[in-house]
C-alpha cells in the first residue's frame, strides 16, 4: 500500500532509507516482561518527489508512542546550558516580562520554562507525555497534557491566551499532522509575536551519515527549504535561521506571520542556498545515502567482531533513541555489548527494546572496567568523555560509531 506525503499528499514511492524494522525506539523493556512479545515495525524512509519532505510513513499512533515516554530532558546536562543560554538571548532581544506570555510545545519536564519562570514570565507548557508533564507540574510549571494542533490552540485562544513567544524544540519531526500542527502556531501566536522551531538539520544528517537519529517517533527529517513551505501554506514567514550544534546539526527557525513587518535576514538566502548545493531541491540529493550507511554498518560490525576476536570487553554509555536504531539496524546485541550506561533512573534496570542489552547506572563502567566504551549518543561525546575520563586509568578507550568508527 502506497502512503501519501504528510504535507501535500503526493503518493510516496522514492526511498531514502530501508532501515528494515525495529521495535519503537523509547518502549524499554521491564525485565519482568521479558518473555513478552515485542511489536516490530517498519523504518522506511520516503522522499516525496514533488515536496521533498524526507518521512517515515505512519504506522501506529502517537498516543501509543508518547503516552509513557521516557526521555527527561532535564537529565542531560549540555541541554540544560542550552535552555538557559536561549531563555537569556530571548527575554533580553524581545524585552520580555510579567505580562508577556511564553508558551512551549513539548515542553517535556520544564527543563525550559523553569528559566522564564526564574524571571517572573508567565509560562505555559504543552506536553502529552502525562509521566513527564508531572514532573514540570511539580515545579510549579502550568502544564496541558494534550497533543498540540488547531484544535487545542483554538480552545486555549478561547481562553484569552495570545503567545509572545512560542517555541518547539525537536518536535516539528516528530508530528505526524504536520498541517494540524502548524496551524495552531498561526492561531495562537500574538499578532507580533515570534516562534523559534528547532530541528535536526537534514543536510547535516545526510552529510553525517546519521542514519540513527532515524526511528519511529521522527515522522519527518527536515530541510529548510521544506518548512519554509510548509509554513508558507500557513500564512507563517521564517525571517531568520540560525546554525546550532545540537543533535549533531539543527537549525534553529525565527517564525513570524506572513504579514509581519519583521525584515527577512541575509541567514535565510544562506541556509537555502547550501541546500540547493547539496541537490536537496532534486532526487539526486537523497539517492546515495543508503549505500554509504550500509558501508558504514560493515565498518562497526567490522570494529566490533575484530574487538571481540581480540577478547576485549566492550560497555556502552546510554541510552538513546538513536542508539536503538543503531543497535537493531547493524544486529548488534549482547553478543558485542554486554550492557550499556545511562544517568536517567527511568532507564536503568531496564532492557533496550530489540537489542535486549541491559542498561545499568553509570557505576557499573568503574566496577566492571571494561576496554572500550561506546558512546551511544554521540552528539554529546565530549560531555561523557569529561564525564568517564577515569576509563583511561584501565586503558579504557571511548568509540562512536557515527559518521565513522572513532577511537580515542
Ligand atoms: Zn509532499
Amino acid at each position: 500500500m502506497l502512503s501519501k506525503c504528510r504535507f501535500c499528499g503526493a503518493p510516496l514511492s522514492f526511498t531514502f532509507i530501508d532501515l528494515a524494522s525495529s521495535p519503537l525506539s523509547n518502549s524499554y523493556i521491564n525485565p519482568e516482561r521479558i518473555g513478552a512479545m515485542e511489536p516490530f515495525y517498519p523504518l522506511h524512509v520516503y522522499v516525496c518527489e514533488r515536496c521533498f519532505l524526507v518521512q517515515l510513513e505512519e504506522f501506529e499512533s502517537p498516543q501509543s508512542i508518547f503516552g509513557d515516554y521516557a526521555y527527561f530532558s532535564s537529565f542531560s546536562t549540555s541541554w540544560l546550558d542550552h535552555a538557559k543560554r536561549y531563555t537569556e538571548k530571548m527575554v533580553a532581544e524581545l524585552s520580555l516580562n510579567t505580562n508577556s506570555q511564553v508558551v512551549e510545545i513539548a515542553s517535556n519536564d520544564g527543563y525550559l520554562l523553569q528559566y522564564f519562570k526564574e524571571r517572573n514570565i508567565p509560562v505555559l507548557g504543552v506536553e502529552p507525555a502525562k509521566n513527564v508533564a508531572a514532573e514540570a507540574v511539580k515545579k510549579g510549571i502550568p502544564t496541558e497534557t494534550e497533543f498540540f494542533g488547531a484544535a487545542q490552540a483554538a480552545a486555549m485562544c478561547a481562553r484569552g491566551i495570545a503567545a509572545d513567544l512560542m517555541t518547539a524544540n525537536n518536535v516539528l519531526a516528530h508530528v505526524p499532522d504536520i498541517n494540524d500542527f502548524v496551524e495552531g502556531f498561526r492561531l495562537l501566536l500574538a499578532k507580533e509575536g515570534i516562534i523559534t522551531f528547532e530541528f535536526p538539520h537534514l543536510l547535516r544528517l545526510i552529510e553525517e551519515l546519521q542514519f540513527d537519529t532515524i526511528y519511529h517517533e521522527h515522522f519527518s527529517y527536515l530541510s529548510l527549504s521544506v518548512v519554509m513551505r510548509i509554513l508558507q501554506a500557513h500564512e507563517l514567514r521564517v525571517f531568520k535561521v540560525e546554525e546550532l550544534p545540537t543533535h549533531g546539526g539543527s537549525l534553529r527557525l525565527y517564525v513570524c506571520h506572513r504579514m509581519s513587518e519583521r525584515l527577512t535576514d541575509s541567514s535565510v538566502s544562506r541556509v537555502v542556498e547550501a541546500e540547493h548545493q547539496a541537490k536537496l531541491d532534486t532526487l539526486e540529493g537523497y539517492m546515495n545515502f543508503e549505500l554509504a550507511v550500509q558501508t558504514l554498518k560493515r565498518k562497526i560490525l567490522g570494529f566490533l567482531i575484530q574487538a571481540k576476536d581480540e577478547g576485549k570487553a566492550i560497555a556502552a554509555y546510554g541510552a538513546p533513541a538513536k542508539g536503538n536504531t543503531l543497535l537493531n539496524y547493524c544486529g548488534i546485541r549482547t553478543d558485542f555489548i554486554d550492557y550499556t550506561v545511562d544517568r536517567s533512573p527511568a532507564k536503568q534496570d531496564s532492557l533496550l527494546p530489540g537489542s535486549r542489552i541491559p542498561v545499568y547506572a553509570p557505576e557499573k563502567i568503574f566496577e566492571t572496567r571494561p576496554d572500550y566504551v561506546v558512546i551511544l549518543p554521540w552528539n554529546l561525546k565530549d560531555e561523557i568523555s569529561g564525564q568517564m575520563a577515569e576509563i583511561s586509568r584501565w586503558g579504557g578507550k571511548f568509540v562512536t560509531f557515527v559518521p565513522n568508527v572513532e577511537v580515542w
